[in-house]
């Protein structure tokens, strides 16, 4: 199974591959779109040019956010999440008195994955978000 690893869908076919800044993604056809093809002869290496200042995966999570906020209007529709989804998770957490570790455990989901979200950095998959909303008695 190949997964696009811009909106996660499993690639049917041919993956295509394209570049986002200096990161090199493997995305489905509906993605390509986002970014600037390459040849899939190319294999897609790590970066580290910038001397330690980011890893790659650092990079490759940048040029999700830059593409996301290209698509953030497509995207928020499309997931019916409000833009500061962050934010109202974050609020309803701290009302509960819950603090992020309890919350993570609470959800069965790591911390990490918990901050992220608050921060807005990634976006809740449909389960984490629907454990989110029971848990903290909220609709996202
Ligand atoms: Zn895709």
């Amino acid at each position: 199974m190949t997964e696009c690893e811009i909106c996660g869908a499993t690639i049917v076919g041919k993956a295509q591959f394209i570049t986002i800044g200096s990161s090199q993604l493997r995305v489905c056809r509906a993605c390509a779109r986002y970014g600037t093809s390459v040849s899939e002869s190319q294999p897609a290496k790590a970066r580290t040019q910038l001397g330690g200042f980011t890893s790659e995966q650092e990079q490759l999570a940048r040029a999700k956010q830059r593409l996301y906020e290209q698509m953030d209007h497509e995207l928020a529709e499309e997931l019916e999440i409000p833009e500061d989804f962050g934010r109202r998770i974050k609020e309803a957490r701290e009302r509960v008195g819950l603090k992020q570790a309890e919350l993570a455990q609470r959800i069965n989901e790591k911390e990490s994955l918990l901050r992220k979200i608050e921060h807005e950095e990634i976006m809740p998959t449909d389960e984490v978000r629907a454990k989110l909303e029971r848990v903290l008695k909220i609709s996202l």
